[in-house]
């Protein structure tokens, strides 16, 4: 069957309304895409995600921390806090029951001169407000010491209810349930025209399949997760810059480290002032293996993902304020990624809007998911299941 038959099976017919079946696509298989493939499939709306990279998740979604972060750091009103929260609570629930390898292994905040004892006061009231969901406890120098004894800290906090998941087993799985559900998954096709239909009826959407040329099909709604394809997939509809905020791609890299880690758990320096990224840390995945990263590199060419050994030295001189003992000829380069930000220099919040408003019903725009992404994707995915029924 070609993908365009099989595309027209996995369509309703018919024009709906508010709250029934509806055909949707979703633009981009990155965790977003798929958490809300699966979202709307059990909703009961026949749902088609078109990918244009022969792999899903290959962009963002395979080149971070794999953090199921605690919600600690933004706006207690902030979307990324409030998804945050709901999406860890959905997500470990998620790995549960599908198996999905995760651990939680806690993370230390760790202030390592008495001078950056107030910003820990200000995470510790900012986790107090966002509710019982974000416990943190206050730690002395001698409890880091005994709990992790490479590490250096004049006070630290504590969030057990931080862990590290398997990002693309979570992603496999979301896949699976989504097919299963009904949904077909394309991989190799690229939104590359929209066309809203007459009255507010739909969106003609013309893909381009890497092997068959064109096909145009028509679909009621329309999710674009494209990650850093987003603000091109809304121009389509014409939604450009001035109608919706646009993504600026910031580099982070990584770098490993070799031999044992220095610690069993993760490792955050008190994050600076503007939240650009949260510092460089200690991040281990499941194997125990320890990295750090990422940095923030604001002027790197987008998407060239080569990480600079050149950029050792600040490394090991960002992490040895709290890990002193740590060696730069320990320090490999490693992976980068790019965040879709939509600021670098104050918070911005993740954007998630369907634009009625703007004559277009049913199209909705996903814009700005960095951190905490992952963790929040079960939560952003329920989100859109919301706006598409409203
Ligand atoms: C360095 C770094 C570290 C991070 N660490 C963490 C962490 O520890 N914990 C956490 O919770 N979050 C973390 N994040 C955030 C998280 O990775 C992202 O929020 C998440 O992966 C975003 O997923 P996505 O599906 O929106 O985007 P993506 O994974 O980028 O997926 C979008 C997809 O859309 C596709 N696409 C684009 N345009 C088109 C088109 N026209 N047609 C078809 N397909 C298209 C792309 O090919 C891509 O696969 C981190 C991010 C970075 C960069």
């Amino acid at each position: 069957m070609s993908p365009g038959s099989q595309l027209s099976n996995a369509q309703s017919s018919g024009i709906h309304t508010a709250g029934q079946p509806r055909d949707v696509l979703v633009v981009g298989g990155g965790v977003v895409g798929l958490a809300c493939a699966r979202a709307l499939s059990l909703a009961g709306h026949a749902v088609v995600l078109v990918e244009r990279h022969g792999l899903l998740g290959s962009e963002t979604s395979s080149r971070n921390s794999e953090v199921v972060h605690a919600g600690i750091y933004y706006p207690t009103e902030s979307l990324k806090t409030r998804l945050c929260v709901e999406g860890r609570a959905r997500l470990l629930a998620f790995c549960a029951a599908e198996r999905v390898p995760h651990r939680l292994c806690g993370k230390l905040i760790v202030a390592t001169e008495d001078d950056e004892r107030p910003a820990l006061d200000g995470i510790e009231a900012r986790a107090a407000a966002a509710g019982p969901e974000v416990p943190l406890q206050r730690w002395t120098a001698a409890q880091v010491r005994a709990r992790a004894p490479a590490v250096r800290a004049v006070e630290a906090l504590w969030s057990a209810g931080t862990g590290i998941v398997d990002g693309h087993a979570f992603m496999h799985r979301l896949r699976v349930r989504a097919e299963a559900l009904g949904a077909l998954v394309l991989l190799r096709h690229t939104v590359v025209g929209v066309r809203p239909g007459a009255g507010g009826e739909g969106y003609h959407v013309t893909l381009q399949a890497a092997d068959a040329g064109h096909e145009t099909h028509r679909f009621d709604a329309v999710v674009n997760a494209a990650g850093h394809g987003a603000n091109a997939v809304a121009a389509l509809v014409g939604l450009d810059a001035g109608r919706v905020p646009q993504q600026i791609p910031v580099k982070g890299s990584y770098f490993t480290l070799a031999g044992a880690a220095p610690a069993d758990t993760l490792v955050y320096p008190v994050p600076r002032p503007n939240l650009v990224g949260l510092g460089t840390h200690l991040t281990l995945d499941l194997g125990g293996r320890a990295r750090l990263g990422p940095d923030v590199e604001l002027d790197a060419p987008p998407f060239d993902h080569t990480v600079d050994p050149a950029r050792r030295a600040r490394f090991a001189q960002a992490a040895r304020r709290f890990l002193p003992a740590l060696r730069e000829d320990d320090l490999q380069p490693d992976y980068s990624g790019f965040r879709p930000k939509l600021a670098t220099d104050r918070f911005a919040d993740f954007y998630l809007a369907e634009h009625r408003a703007e004559g277009l019903p049913g199209w909705v725009n996903l814009l700005g998911i960095e951190s905490p992404g992952l963790t929040a994707s079960l939560a952003i995915a329920a989100r859109v299941c919301q706006l598409l029924d409203a």
